[in-house]
């Protein structure tokens, strides 16, 4: 029996299902949670979402089908079966490890190549570009049908974790799951626009901070910068309505490595990309974080220039 196998007959068995995915949930992460708990919720299983505090869907995601979605202390305690999406390790599930803890059966869907796998089953796959594709397998399996909100959810974490069908994780498989995705009623346009081009107009002034204070490295091919808290309150926006700052960042073609640090008053966030050759994962991993080779994060308990340093002294290491 394969992994998916296994994890679909758990999945079969179940009555209740309860479904998460990492904290600060990204395209790919509620995406996957949310279309898998639709499919489960249509096979007439007992469903909740849920992911951990912050508890706030990021702005660019709120136009997706969220009824599903409960306050994690809304979230079963000891759930029968678990499933969770798009979480290289545990403590990604924040306050809700101790649930995946006290859950009879743990499902874990996954693609970080540094996942060693938390769960009783695990299908996790380094190659899939995207948890939505591996979801998407689940639900062929299992003989779900998609409907036009699920292909939607998954959409979005195919176009997501793939730049936009940019990065080299952009298979022909990949392509053929969101070719299903908008034959089943995904509006590519609708998604394109949700994510990538409704700001809100103080957005274009954290891009200038942000992009203002960008430093570039050339002796370790690299570039970094900083977002900080008064960039928002300036601008008037939550940090849920900024997400990609380090694409901004990363667009510098002398860097290989780019490096963006979110100190907004809590443990400093540091997101991680490469172009070519730097293994930004093990970085990540070093650090107490993980990711991907090419896109990776970590938090850090000390300063945003201390963390800026950390990633220096690996890249001269490296
Ligand atoms: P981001 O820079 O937040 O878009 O994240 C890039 C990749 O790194 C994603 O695959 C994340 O799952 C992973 N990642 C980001 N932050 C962390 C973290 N604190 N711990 C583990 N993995 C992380
Ligand atoms: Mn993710
Ligand atoms: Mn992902």
């Amino acid at each position: 029996m394969t992994d998916l196998e296994a994890a679909a007959a758990l999945i079969e068995q179940a009555d209740g299902i309860a479904i998460s995915c990492h904290q600060g949930p990204d395209g790919d992460a509620l995406g996957s949670a949310l279309g898998f708990g639709l499919a489960a919720k249509a096979a007439g299983k007992t469903v909740t979402v849920s992911f951990s505090e912050p508890f706030v869907v990021p702005d660019n995601l709120r136009f997706l089908p969220l009824d599903l979605l409960v306050e994690p202390d809304e979230f079963p305690e000891e759930p029968g079966l678990m499933v969770v999406f798009d979480t290289g390790d545990r403590a990604r599930l924040g306050s809700l490890v101790s649930n995946s803890k006290a859950a009879k059966h743990l499902v874990v869907i996954d693609h970080h190549v540094t996942n060693e796998g938390f769960g009783d089953v695990n299908v996790i796959d380094g190659d899939a570009g995207a948890s939505a594709l591996l979801t998407h397998r689940l639900l062929e399996l299992l003989g779900w049908p998609l409907t036009r909100e699920i292909a939607t959810c998954l959409h979005v974490g195919l176009v997501t974790d793939t730049g936009r069908f940019q990065y080299s994780n952009t298979t022909p498989e990949l392509l053929e799951s969101a070719a299903a995705m908008i034959e089943a009623g995904a509006e590519p346009a609708v998604v394109g626009q949700e994510i990538y081009e409704s700001v809100p107009f103080g957005y274009l002034s954290v891009v200038a901070a942000v992009t203002g204070r960008a430093v570039l490295e050339p002796e370790h091919d690299f570039v970094w910068s900083l977002l900080i808290s008064d960039d928002l309150e300036k601008a008037g926006i939550e940090p849920s309505a900024v997400p990609g700052m380090i694409d901004y960042i990363r667009i510098a073609r002398e860097a290989e490595t780019a490096c963006l640090v979110k100190d907004l008053g809590g443990p400093v966030e540091v997101s991680l990309r490469s172009r070519n050759h730097v293994d930004v994962g093990a970085i990540a991993s070093s650090a107490g974080g993980g990711g991907h080779a090419r896109a990776a994060g970590f938090t850090y308990p000390g300063s945003a220039e201390a963390a800026v340093a950390l990633v220096r002294d690996a890249l001269a290491d490296g």
